[in-house]
């Protein structure tokens, strides 16, 4: 068998997405003249949520997509919130719009993600997106940028996806079903887990490709893990003394995993990554 415990770095890999993307802003500049627009929108007070959006607009700045943020009292009204996303959708010169979640209680989420323009959707969780991804319609949809960052981690790992037996643990409209998608979109074998699975760890121990995304920290043990699987840690939790972990116990894992993400460098960095490749699509898709 192959060497065991490779590490699969995500916050190279994500420097090296990063830096494709800047390459293709800088030719969609000179061939049309401008550059994609994203407006992040911040309707909570949320002390993570404010970092998170911070930390889009820097990443944002740093490959040339220009970036706006609107930040909204956390009383706003759903109906002044709604009014802003459609003068948004309406607006020819914004590519992607990010309302950034969690909302505040008074909020209906769904009905927010629903009424973004599919086309500037960059988190991918309008129903037109996700029903063309469910589909196999790639092509035309903007697609989660947690999932496409799992993608490009297996991809980049080596790990081969045609005919795997993938095993998804979670099943959220954010993480888990996209995942489940795409691997079946690229031909793997795929069973999805969630919390009323039975025999959960016989199935998990059966996947050549096993990712985990339920948000429970070191919920999956090394016996959970096949010899020679590659192993995706999408889980961001703190566990007992306050520190950041993932939903895998790491160092069991990688005893028997061919490779595996840190948690943190792993998954993380490449959701930022991923939302600016789904910006430059949208804008490339827009404007071209
Ligand atoms: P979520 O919406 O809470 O979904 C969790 C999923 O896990 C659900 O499908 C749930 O099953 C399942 N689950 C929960 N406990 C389980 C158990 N004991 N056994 C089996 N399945 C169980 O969470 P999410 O948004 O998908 O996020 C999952 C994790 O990924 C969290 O730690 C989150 O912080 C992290 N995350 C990281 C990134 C990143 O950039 N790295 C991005 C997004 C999320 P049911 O459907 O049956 O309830």
């Amino acid at each position: 068998m192959a060497k065991l415990g490779d590490i699969i770095d995500g916050r190279e890999i994500s420097k090296k997405v990063r830096a494709e993307v800047k390459a293709k802003v800088d030719a969609l500049k000179a061939k049309i003249g401008t550059t994609p627009h994203l407006v992040v929108v911040l309707a909570s007070d949320d002390p993570a949520s404010a970092v998170y959006v911070r930390n889009k607009g820097k990443a944002a700045d740093e490959v040339g997509i220009r970036n706006t943020q609107h930040t909204l009292p956390a009383d706003t009204s759903a109906e002044d919130l709604l009014a802003l996303v459609e003068k948004l959708n309406a607006d020819p010169d914004v590519d992607g719009i990010l309302v950034q979640l969690p909302l505040p209680a008074h909020h209906d989420t769904e009905a927010v993600i629903r009424a973004i323009d599919p086309t500037k959707d960059v988190d991918g969780l309008h129903p037109n997106n996700a029903g063309r991804l469910a589909r196999g319609d790639e092509s035309d949809a903007l697609i989660p940028c947690t999932p496409r960052g799992c993608i490009r981690l297996l991809e980049e790992s080596g790990a081969q996806l045609e005919g795997a037996n993938a095993v998804v643990l979670g099943r959220s409209r954010l993480v888990g079903r996209p995942v489940a998608d795409l691997l079946t979109n690229r031909n793997a074998t795929v069973t999805v887990c969630h919390s009323r699975t039975k025999e959960l760890p016989a199935i998990a121990a059966r996947a050549d490709v096993l990712v985990a995304a339920i948000g429970r920290p070191y919920f999956v043990k090394g016996s959970f893990v096949k010899f020679g699987a590659t192993v995706i840690d999408v889980g961001i939790n703190r566990n007992d003394e306050g520190k950041l972990c993932g939903d895998v116990a790491f160092t069991a894992a990688r005893e028997r995993a061919r490779a595996i993400t840190p948690v943190p460098r792993g998954v993380g960095p490449m959701t930022i990554a991923f939302l600016l490749d789904n910006t430059l699509i949208a804008a490339t898709r827009r404007r071209s």
